[in-house]
C-alpha cells in the first residue's frame, strides 16, 4: 500500500486539476490518496465524482489543510476521512473563506503601505481565479510584475514568516480547527511539523496541546523529509501517543522537491493514521 495523504490541486495553491491529480496518483501506483487542499473542500468533491467515473484509481479519503493559530506561530492541521457534509463544518469552511478574502486585502495593504509595493490584490485575484487565494499568489503576482526574480525570492523579501505580508490575525486558533475536523467525524494530522522552525521544546509543547484537543496523528513522512527527521518526528509521535501519517504535500511544479506518491516510509514501530480508515 502506498499512502499520500497530504497534496494540492488547483483549488487552492497547487498545479493541477483534481482529475489531473488522480491521474498522476495512479500513474504513481498510489493506493490511497487525500486531496487537502488549503481551506477548501472543493477540489476533493471534484475529484470524488472522478474517482466515481474512473476504474482502477485510488482509494479517495477526504481532506483538508486548515489554516490556524498556536501561540505566535501559523499552524496548519490537515482533517482526514471527515464527513465533509456536516453543518457546522460547511459553516466553518465558510468562515474559513471569508477570513482568506480578509487576509488577501490585508496582505494587499501591507505591502502598499509597508514595502511600497503597487496595488497586488487584482493581479493574485486573477491569478487565484477562483480558487483560495493565498500568500503564492502574491508571489505570482510579484513575479508577473517583475517586482522578484523568482517565487522564493518574494517569500523571502515580503510573504515568508515574519515579513510584511505574512499575516494570521484572520486564522482561527489550532484547539478550534481540531474541533471543527473531529466533530465532522475526522481525524486531525498535524501538517509538516518541522516547516515551523520551532525550537524542540516549543514543538513538543505545541504537539502535546494538540493531542490535548482531540489532535491523533502528526505527518511523520513529510514532503521530502530526511531520514534523520522522519526518526525524529516518529520518536516524539510514540512518546506523544500520536499515530503517525505521511504526505507528500505536492503542489506541482512550483515546489518540485515534493513530489506526489513519495513520501519516506513510516518506522515499523509506529502506529499509522490508516489504521483508523
Ligand atoms: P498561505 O496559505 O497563504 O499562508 O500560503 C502558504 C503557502 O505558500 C504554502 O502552503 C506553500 O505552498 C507556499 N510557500 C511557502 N513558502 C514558500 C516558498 N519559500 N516558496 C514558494 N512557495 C512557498
Ligand atoms: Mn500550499
Ligand atoms: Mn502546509
Ligand atoms: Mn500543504
Amino acid at each position: 500500500m502506498l499512502y499520500d495523504l497530504h497534496c494540492h490541486s488547483d483549488h487552492s495553491d497547487g498545479e493541477l486539476s483534481p482529475e489531473q491529480l488522480v491521474d498522476l496518483a495512479r500513474e504513481r501506483g498510489v493506493t490511497c490518496l487525500a486531496i487537502t487542499d488549503h481551506d477548501t473542500d472543493s477540489g476533493y468533491r471534484r475529484a470524488r465524482l472522478y474517482c466515481e467515473a474512473e476504474s482502477d484509481v485510488p482509494r479517495l479519503i477526504s481532506g483538508i489543510e486548515l489554516s490556524c493559530v498556536w501561540r505566535k506561530f501559523s499552524i496548519h492541521v490537515v482533517g482526514l476521512n471527515l464527513n465533509v457534509d456536516h453543518p457546522p463544518y460547511v459553516e466553518a469552511l465558510a468562515r474559513q473563506a471569508q477570513a482568506r478574502e480578509r487576509r488577501a486585502e490585508t496582505i494587499a495593504h501591507k505591502l502598499q503601505k509597508k514595502s511600497g509595493l503597487p496595488d497586488l490584490l487584482p493581479a493574485a485575484r486573477r491569478l487565484a481565479a477562483g480558487s483560495t487565494i493565498g500568500r503564492p499568489h502574491f508571489a505570482a503576482a510579484m513575479l508577473e510584475q517583475g517586482l522578484v526574480s523568482d517565487l522564493n525570492a518574494a517569500f523571502k523579501r515580503y510573504l515568508g514568516a515574519g515579513k510584511c505580508g505574512d499575516v494570521k490575525t484572520e486564522w482561527p486558533e489550532l484547539a478550534e480547527v481540531v474541533q471543527w475536523i473531529v466533530e465532522a467525524g475526522g481525524v486531525a494530522v498535524l501538517a509538516h511539523p518541522l516547516k515551523y522552525k520551532m525550537t524542540r521544546t516549543k514543538l513538543r509543547q505545541m504537539l502535546t496541546d494538540f493531542g490535548e484537543c482531540g489532535g491523533r496523528a502528526v505527518e511523520v513522512a513529510s514532503g521530502s523529509s530526511d531520514t534523520a527527521e522522519v526518526q525524529y518526528v516518529a520518536r516524539l509521535a510514540r512518546e506523544l501517543g500520536l499515530l503517525a501519517s505521511a504526505g507528500s504535500d505536492f503542489h506541482g511544479r512550483k515546489m518540485p522537491w515534493n513530489q506526489l506518491g513519495r513520501v519516506a516510509a513510516i518506522p515499523a514501530d509506529n502506529p499509522c493514521v490508516w489504521e483508523l480508515f
